[in-house]
């Protein structure tokens, strides 16, 4: 079974030709993320990653669209791995998606995926909103077409884009994300590699509303924390269940359990962060249903996903739910009490 090296691990073993692969940077200690400056200099850079991204400061744009290319594609043949520090997932076969727009000048082409988590539901995500963390993130890696592949695209500023998506919990199993939890439960001893059972489609395990997000220039956030990253941070996150983000704890490094795998928070200095607010976005979302406004193609595998932007997830809607199960209780009582 061919055995995949994550392109970032690849390039810390190429500045730590003296370490073992997986020993080169962990989560704590002296190989933890305060020492990673000491043995990789770009790591102690003034324009870090993952930060804290705080509402009140951002600078609201309408950027382009993003378009998605090949998301909804049915993909054979992809590959789960565990390489020591997370889950990558990997496309062997062409061609692969991409993306470009938004904040985005030319194509960039995906590389691979990769999560980060923490011992419990309470934290884990690397970048924070108004300093909120989640429980874990999924990073999608891209690299910039016109440098060809990742080794090249991380000497130039602009060479790599990650789409960062947070987790957040919900009652019900995310029905897209079983073959993900299944292949991890074959791939929980380090550099192990599978490949998974179901065509996998990248749409069907982001969220609903792929329009707003904040944007800003950033690193890697694992040696070599290289600052080549236009970091695209979606604002709706995915909703998993517990039992589903518990599976991604049970992997292991070589030193045990993988618990926690976030780095903490970065300065920001002296940058801007953007906030993407579509242009027509009050009128998209005043629509009853937004598929009349979707492309054909996307809406089969968008449509598990329209709970998320139902009128039960805003203020008034809570509030109804509120209202609705207190009146509820109260009628209950009275019927059996
Ligand atoms: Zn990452």
């Amino acid at each position: 079974m061919q055995i995949i090296i994550s392109s970032f691990c690849v390039l810390a073993l190429l500045q730590a030709p003296k370490l073992t692969r997986g020993e080169d940077f962990g989560y704590d200690g002296v190989i933890g993320p305060t020492h990673w400056g000491e043995r990789y200099r770009e790591c102690a850079g003034k324009h870090q990653s993952p930060i804290n991204i705080n509402v009140l400061r951002v600078k609201q744009v309408s950027l382009p669209d993003i378009a998605f290319v090949g998301f909804d594609d049915s993909i054979d043949g992809v590959h789960v791995s565990n390489n020591g520090h997370t889950v990558l997932i990997e496309v062997e076969n062409e061609p692969h998606p991409r993306v470009r727009g938004g904040p985005l000048e030319g194509d960039y082409v995906f590389s691979q995926m990769h999560f980060h988590w923490g011992d419990n539901d309470t934290f884990g995500s690397e970048d924070k909103i108004n300093h909120r963390s989640f429980p874990m993130e999924l990073h999608m890696v891209f690299f910039k077409e016109e440098y060809n592949n990742v080794k090249e695209a991380v000497l130039h500023p602009d060479g790599l884009t990650v789409l960062a998506f947070f987790y957040e919990l919900d009652r019900h199993q995310h029905p897209a994300y079983d073959d993900i939890t299944s292949a991890l439960l074959n791939v929980t001893e380090p550099h192990t590699t599978v490949v998974m059972n179901n065509p996998f489609s990248f749409l069907n395990i982001l969220p609903y509303d792929l329009r707003r997000y904040f944007t800003y220039r950033g690193s890697l956030t694992t040696p070599p924390c290289s600052e080549v990253v236009i970091w695209l941070d979606f604002e709706q996150p995915i909703r998993l269940a517990h039992d589903q983000i518990e599976v991604f704890r049970e992997l292991k490094s070589a030193h045990g359990k993988i618990t926690h795998n976030f780095r903490p928070i970065q300065p920001i200095g002296d940058r801007v962060v953007f906030y993407n607010i579509d242009s027509n976005y009050f009128s998209y979302n005043e629509i009853e249903d937004p598929d009349d406004q979707t492309p054909a193609t996307t809406k089969s595998s968008r449509r598990n996903h329209r709970r998320n932007s139902s009128f039960l997830n805003t203020p008034q809607g809570s509030i109804l739910v509120l209202m609705l199960t207190v009146l509820g209780t109260l009628l209950i009582k009275n019927i059996y009490l």
